[in-house]
């Protein structure tokens, strides 16, 4: 019996890690150029810093998290939450006021798993910390802009305000007296979370709920003079940096730590998972958590996603990885004086494939166009016995007799420029 991974739980394999790695070092890079700080936390924490932020009436905690050991021990879900704990636990905030910080890594949800939705799935996030002005909100999100652009990717950014302690419980209760008095017409979900959660009515995803809550009120006209300022301001500032967005009124967010701006980047390119990213802010969650009371903006975007809407955009292509010469030995005395040149070459920084098995010349140029390499040198009994092997450009097939005198150090440095193969 062949034992298979778990349902939702993905390998990443070699042909595609090389897209993988391009998007994280994208990231990391753009990430850098904002300023921001990687931090890496554990993926076990104590349930209960799940259930204090992200909140026990939403989906994340009532049904998909991976919690074990008597409830006490989750899998994280998602990375906002571990970073305030960090955050908290160490106390950053006494070093400075503001704090960049990003991380990557995978989460754990149990959802039913489909195209672009996995019970293990990768996250990049993005956090700043310590920071009220409307201008860093405008920031973080031309940030996520510029990542998704440089990765060649189309997306729609769409906007919302949730509003903060004061105007959201006025607006939470006149919203409840809408919906009960939709009641019948609303899914079972949206039935029950009229008293739980009522503003995630809002982005039920049940045709019949969307048209009826088409005529809800709507947190945008309810908000409170700061809130409203606030959100005047970001809508302006991202104006101002060149930003496309839209305002959506019905966006919610699953998380319940939510206040103020939240956004997501958009996609109609894969199906049902519609979300590449998502974030806002959350002005209360760190001293919720017992921390100082200061607040925080961030997002989250999935790798999966990205990496899915790169193949289905046919965006940036990546270079193929390649390999700067295979060294073909032919014959019992020719291994070890290949095996040492390979050594020597990658000393000095090349990248080197060798096959040990004296298989046949064909047998082992057919395996160095299998892996890219852009040179050849071949070294059969006779040739290595004169000093020499044979250099075959893997491209123009053109061959020329190359020199093996001397030690392989100096092998190595002359065949490296002999390829002018580029050492960081
Ligand atoms: P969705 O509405 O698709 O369930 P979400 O609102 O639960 O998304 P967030 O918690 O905001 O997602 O996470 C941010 C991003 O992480 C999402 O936009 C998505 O790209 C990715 N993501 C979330 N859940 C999954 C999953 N189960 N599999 C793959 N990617 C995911
Ligand atoms: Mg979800």
């Amino acid at each position: 019996m062949k034992i298979q991974a778990i349902n939702g739980f993905k390998d990443i394999l070699p042909d595609s890690i090389g897209q993988w790695q391009y998007i994280e070092q994208t990231a990391r890079d753009v990430f850098e150029r904002f300023g921001m700080q990687e931090i890496r936390m554990p993926i076990l924490e104590k349930t209960e810093l799940f259930v204090r932020s992200i909140g026990a009436a939403t989906d994340v905690v009532e049904k998909e998290m991976y919690t074990f050991g008597d409830k006490g021990i989750t899998m994280r879900p998602e990375a906002t939450a571990s970073i305030m704990r960090a955050f908290i636990e160490h106390g950053l905030h006494v070093q400075q006021p503001v704090h960049r910080l990003y991380t990557i890594g995978p989460m754990f949800r149990h959802e039913r798993p489909q195209k672009g939705r996995l019970r293990q799935f990768h996250q990049l996030d993005a956090e700043v910390i310590g920071a009220v002005e409307p201008r860093v909100d405008a920031e973080l999100i031309a940030m996520g802009h510029m990542l998704l652009d440089e990765l060649g990717l189309q997306v729609r950014l769409e906007l919302n305000s949730l509003g903060c302690p004061v105007c959201r419980p006025p607006f939470k209760a006149q919203l409840i007296a809408f919906l009960e008095q939709k009641n019948e017409g609303l899914c079972d979900d949206c039935k029950r979370r009229t008293h739980t959660n009522p503003l995630r009515v809002l982005d039920c995803k049940k045709p019949a709920c969307r048209v009826l809550v088409q005529e809800a009120p709507s947190l945008l006209d309810s908000l409170c003079p700061e809130c409203d300022l606030h959100f005047g301001e970001v809508r302006e500032a991202l104006e101002n940096l060149g930003i496309p967005f839209q305002i959506n009124r019905f966006m919610v967010r699953g998380l319940d730590y939510y206040t103020r701006t939240t956004f997501e980047f958009l996609t109609t390119d894969l199906g049902a998972q519609a979300a590449v990213g998502a974030g806002g802010r959350y002005d209360g969650l760190i001293e919720q958590l017992g921390g100082p009371a200061i607040s925080g903006i961030g997002f989250a975007m999935g790798l999966e996603r990205i990496a899915l809407l790169m193949e289905q955009q046919d965006a940036n292509k990546l270079p193929a990885s390649t390999m700067d010469v295979f060294l073909v030995a032919l014959g019992g005395n020719t291994l070890a004086p290949c095996s040492q040149l390979a050594h020597a070459l990658r000393k000095q920084g090349a990248k080197v494939a060798i096959d040990y098995s004296s298989r046949s010349l064909k047998a082992q140029l057919k395996q160095a166009s299998r892996v890219n390499a852009r040179y050849a040198l071949i070294v059969g009994e006779d040739e290595w016995a004169r000093g020499e092997g044979i250099l075959r450009n893997m491209k123009t097939q053109e061959q020329q007799s190359f020199a093996l005198t001397g030690s392989s150090d100096e092998q190595g440095l002359r065949l490296i420029e002999a390829l002018n193969i580029a050492i960081q």
